[in-house]
């Protein structure tokens, strides 16, 4: 059985953690260093990536995070764990985060809450299932550097890439653990998790 840890300090912690789990998994919440042990792999979750950042530094996780997922530990940021993993923030270098993966991303790129908007679409990459995007003051990936882009979608007469990976890492700007089915988290447990 695969375990993952989903980083337990605020946002949609018990959406992932129940996805995972109808997904086949077993999972774990992260919140001290010793809680990486035992996990193959790890979400962060969708929320207040500011908020995150502050736990992450008062908990002492940021930097054995850091060096796990630079070992090669699976993760997978949603929306603003996807902006904690960014190399670059608003056009500024991501020095006090993650800053992990070679992208640029804006935050609030699309607006507020109420410019918060769902697009229908299908994964080619995993099984043309339908799926609901849903992206909540979702970041814009603004340019990325030698990653795989896995999904785009048209907003505003515009290419937006929404989904990328590079190595053992998986960013998405949209709320996978939101939707009916969980296509994407068995997505992420099969091509990204190895068995411990
Ligand atoms: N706007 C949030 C941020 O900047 C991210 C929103 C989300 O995770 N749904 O952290």
């Amino acid at each position: 059985m695969k375990n993952i840890g989903v980083l337990a300090f605020q946002g949609s912690v018990i959406e992932h953690d129940k996805k995972l789990r109808a997904a086949g998994a077993t999972t774990q919440e992260v919140r001290y260093p010793q809680d990486l042990n035992g996990i193959d792999a790890i979400i962060l979750p969708g929320g207040e990536s500011t908020c995150i950042h502050k736990m992450l530094n008062a908990f002492k996780l940021m930097e054995p995070l850091a060096k796990k997922i630079q070992q090669g530990l699976p993760v997978w940021g949603t929306c603003a764990g996807a902006i904690l993993l960014s190399r670059s923030i608003d056009g500024k270098k991501n020095t006090t985060s993650l800053g992990i993966l070679d992208i640029e991303i804006e935050r609030n790129s699309y607006g507020g809450q109420l410019d918060s908007f769902q697009y229908q679409t299908t994964l080619p990459f995993i099984d043309n299932s339908d799926v609901s995007l849903i992206f909540i003051r979702a970041p814009r990936i603004v340019s990325i550097g030698a990653c795989e882009k896995l999904l785009c979608v048209e907003q505003n007469q515009q290419q937006e890439i929404v989904a990328i990976k590079k190595n053992n890492i998986l960013v998405t700007t949209f709320h996978p653990e939101l939707d009916t089915g969980c296509a994407f988290h068995r997505y992420f447990i099969n091509e990204y998790v190895k068995a411990s």
